[in-house]
């Protein structure tokens, strides 16, 4: 039996589903013109706002100005050292350093792909040694996946510092009935196209509870602008971190069939997660937590992903390696501290980590020749 061709993600299928409600969407604004902070930016955010249940959301130009616009807007500089952790996409640390602040980059825990929290008290030392001060953390929910909020916020209002919920990939993603937007002191999302609600080009959003970090947030967005002053009263450094009304009037439509979309990828989890052979760690969530899924990502069997990668790509399963180098192995990043395992466990996911197909348009049998391929992989 043939299948369709698997896309690694299909925005083409989606397209079919709700393109002809998006294009009039783009049409309205359109005909509207206001293409900057027109009325669908207000709408997104009160949407977002509703979807998550967060105190206030503040929409802006990419996953990245989120992470940046959140560190300004807690008056991250020079002198100040942010805990990361050492498997991340670059934005992640790069948001820290941008501003001349240090990132103290901490090994991630082989299963979940999140910070192993149990090292950030050695950070917090590695921190006081190198003459910095530490003010917080940036938390990655790798692949989807919430980080161990439940250890890491109580930790961090111990010592008096901020978490910073890099959520980029983690949209829509729940603990404990939960959303991801409220946990931390400020959450930084993406909806690049290829995340798990994304637009059709740059965007992303912050959501926090506190209502001076949001005005803050909105100042900074428009180049610092005073929110009582005129015009031309400009109150602290900002930049220019808007959103598009023509990305907020897509992510609109969008939002519509984020929960049916995400279903299907948690569903595909489940399944990928019972069906694979256990020596690919397949990942699963577990207790009250529900993963966005942005990525399934499995573990290659020693030394055999080189391997496993073409086999798959014979097949037409086409996979992705995020990511292919730890950061303490980046030219740019090598440099900053670090609190790494004596054999890293970053380093060891770099070499063995494969993401799989798992958008929500996959067909059943499209799902079970990835799942046989992998299967039959292992008795080769
Ligand atoms: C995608 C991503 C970002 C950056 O988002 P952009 O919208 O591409 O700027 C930041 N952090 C993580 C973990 C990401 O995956």
């Amino acid at each position: 039996m043939t299948t369709e061709p698997i896309q690694f993600v299909d925005l083409k299928a989606q397209r079919q589903c709700i393109g002809a409600s998006i294009d009039t969407a783009i049409r309205t604004v359109l005909e509207h013109g206001q293409y900057i902070m027109g009325p669908e930016v207000a709408a997104l955010e009160k949407a977002l706002k509703d979807y998550t249940g967060a105190g206030a959301v503040v929409s802006c130009s990419s996953g990245t100005d989120a992470l940046l616009m959140s560190l300004m807007a807690l008056g991250v500089g020079k002198g100040d050292a942010v805990i990361c952790p050492d498997f991340t996409y670059t934005a992640t640390p790069e948001s820290i350093a941008l501003l001349g602040a240090t990132p103290i980059l901490v090994d991630v825990d082989r299963k979940t792909y999140n910070v192993q929290s149990n090292l950030l008290d050695e950070a917090k030392s590695v921190a006081a040694a190198g003459g910095l001060r530490l003010r917080g953390t940036i938390a990655v929910d790798l692949f989807g996946r919430p980080a161990d909020y439940e250890t890491i916020v109580p930790w961090a209002n111990e010592n008096g510092l901020f978490v910073l919920a890099d959520a980029a990939q983690s949209f829509g993603a729940t603990k404990g009935g939960q959303s991801v937007g409220t946990f931390g002191t400020m959450t930084a999302t993406s909806f690049f196209p290829a995340k798990p609600l994304g637009c059709y080009g740059d965007g992303g959003a912050i959501f926090t509870d506190d209502p001076e970090l949001a005005a803050k947030l909105t100042s900074i967005r428009s180049h610092g602008k005073s929110q009582t002053g005129g015009k031309y009263d400009i109150d602290r450094i900002g930049l220019n971190g808007r959103l598009d009304t023509l990305q907020a009037a897509i992510l609109l439509e969008k939002l519509g069939i984020y929960d049916n979309e995400k279903r299907r990828r948690q569903t595909l989890a489940q399944r990928f997660f019972n069906e694979l052979n256990n020596a690919y760690c397949p990942p699963s969530d577990s207790g009250s937590l529900r993963s966005a899924w942005a990525q399934y990502t499995i573990q290659a069997p020693d030394g055999r992903r080189p391997e496993l990668r073409s086999y798959l790509d014979d097949r037409g399963i086409p996979t992705a390696i995020y990511y292919p180098k730890p950061l303490h192995k980046q030219k740019a990043y090598k440099n900053f501290p670090k609190v790494l395992a004596e054999d890293p466990f970053s380093s060891a996911l770099a070499s063995s980590v494969l993401s799989l197909p798992i958008h929500p348009y996959l067909s059943d049998a499209q799902q079970l020749k990835i799942i046989e391929a992998l299967n039959a992989f292992m008795l080769t």
